[in-house]
């Protein structure tokens, strides 16, 4: 190995590795202080580099686990000691803003936030968010195909990348910056490294899709008596505002009642008395708040809807947004599981209380809860089990799972699969799907160097 790191020597300047000390002292998580195992962290700061790095390494039969930003949630960034990981943190360059074409040109390393405000500081809006966006890298959202709050209207990540560049694992720089919205030439080789968490190549420049900026922007938090009425109303308001509703992010009362009870400090908009809510937002360039306003009145007047609270200034939005977001009150019980699925929208009720009862069945002071992009068909749950060992974790992961497989759903909505879902991958994906995805694999990494062990086995030709 000192013979790699000192080729590794001749391709980065002297803060482009660490080793030792420097890799322990590093979190595998923002959420988790473990210490990062691994042989080397390596920093390039040009494709060249990694195209170097790479050869070397597939030469020398060595595995490769690329890092973002380390805030995924299925165990995709997890490394072994013997590993060598690329971090992309110095490949952090906004290259170019086309403010005509609307596209913006960066490395893979820009944290999505810096994105985001270069973006609005060009006039323009890029639209894919998540609660991270301060931490993970847009080469990470990408490689995670992330999704976010506002998918149902501007789509995933893979909706609003237009062109990609990677490196293969022998070192191989494939160049496919495209620009337009239209191109047809061939395959779409892009599609290759989206949501394929690193296992087929390590991106390391984007060319992602800009929209005009959003100048008007209502949210409302509501409340509804029943299930019927959150999908029914999720209709009615896409259809009465007519293009412009960005985000239905629908709370069952267990989150509620959790994010607007101490220690936690938001206040709630509307009473908690009833079974669900949904914080609704509306995204425009016009002024629209009566229209708004008037749509929420006459859902209230005809029953389609229990309560809700239109918010009055940025303020009000803030604080709707901050309750939606207060992931970190799930860690009130212990470290909870969880859960990112998804299923037609229209199971989405009774899929939901069949978890609920196979939980209450089996563990009656389990904690569970529940919130989800429903305008996506994506449910999230974080569940704890009081002294849960790994025993437990497999047996809560089957509760959530196993009701999925009548409905077609998946086990993974927008988080990926990682070494975490990897043994439910059967649940959602056929055997002749997995074995078109190994023949993809071998033909772009026969060593298997990449990212090993994640999303299915693959036994390379070491
Ligand atoms: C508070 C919080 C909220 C979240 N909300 C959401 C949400 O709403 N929607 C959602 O989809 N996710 C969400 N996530 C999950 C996470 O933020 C996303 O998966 C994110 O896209 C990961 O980006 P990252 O830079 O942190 O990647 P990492 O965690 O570092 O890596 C993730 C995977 O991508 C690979 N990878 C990273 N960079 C590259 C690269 N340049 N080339 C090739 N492979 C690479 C890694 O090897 C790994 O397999 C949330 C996480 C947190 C902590």
């Amino acid at each position: 190995m000192s013979d790699l790191i000192q080729q590794f020597e001749s391709i980065l300047d002297a803060n482009g590795i660490l080793c030792g000390e420097e890799v322990c002292n590093r979190a595998v998580h923002v959420w988790d202080d473990s210490s990062i195992e691994a042989r080397a962290i390596l920093r390039p700061t040009t494709t060249a580099q990694v195209s170097a790095i790479l050869k070397l390494c597939n030469e020398a039969n060595q595995t490769v686990v690329p890092h973002g930003g380390r805030t995924g949630l299925v165990q995709s960034s997890i490394t072994v000691a013997n590993d060598v990981i690329i971090s992309l943190e110095r490949m952090n360059q906004i290259e170019e803003i086309d403010e005509v074409g609307r596209t913006i040109t960066v490395q893979a390393g820009v944290p999505l936030q810096v994105l985001q405000e270069t973006a609005e500081a060009a006039g323009l809006f890029f639209p894919v968010d998540l609660g991270a966006r301060g931490s993970c890298q847009i080469g990470g959202n990408v490689s995670t195909n992330a999704g976010g709050n506002r998918v149902i209207r501007f789509g995933m990540m893979r909706d609003n990348v237009l062109g990609l560049e990677a490196v293969l694992a022998d070192g191989t720089v494939v160049t496919s910056m495209n620009t337009m919205i239209k191109n047809n030439a061939g395959y779409d080789l892009k599609q290759l490294f989206i949501g394929t968490e690193g296992t087929l190549g390590v991106i390391t420049r984007l060319v992602l899709r800009l929209r005009e900026a959003i100048t008007e922007d209502e949210t409302a938090f509501v409340a509804f008596d029943t299930f019927d009425q959150v999908t029914g109303f999720l209709k009615y308001i896409d259809g009465a505002l007519g293009g412009t509703l960005s985000a239905y992010e629908v709370l069952w009362h267990d989150y509620y009642d959790l994010v607007t009870t101490s220690p936690a400090t938001n206040k709630p908009p509307v009473e908690k008395t009833r079974p669900y809510y949904a914080l609704v937002e509306s995204l425009g360039t016009v002024t629209d708040r009566e229209k708004f306003e008037a749509t929420m009145i006459k859902a209230l007047e005809d029953g389609l809807i229990a309560d809700a609270a239109v918010a009055q200034s940025g303020g009000d939005r803030a604080a709707m947004w901050a309750i939606r977001d207060d992931v970190e009150q799930f860690f009130r019980y212990g470290p909870p599981q969880i859960f990112d699925v998804s299923i037609a929208i229209r199971h989405i009720g009774e899929y939901v209380e069949e978890v609920k009862r196979r939980l209450a069945e089996r563990w009656p002071d389990h904690h569970c809860f529940t919130f989800g992009h429903i305008g996506d068909g994506n449910i999230h749950f974080a569940i704890t089990v009081p002294n849960a060992d790994h025993k437990v974790h497999r047996a809560v992961e089957d509760c959530v799972y196993e009701p999925l497989a009548p409905h077609g759903g998946s086990v993974s909505a927008e988080h990926g699969i990682g070494l975490e879902k990897k043994d439910y991958l059967t649940v959602s994906r056929s055997p002749t799907e997995i074995a078109l995805m190994r023949r993809l694999k071998h033909s772009l990494d026969p060593k298997g160097i990449l990212n090993p062990g994640k999303i299915f086995e693959f036994a390379g030709a070491m």
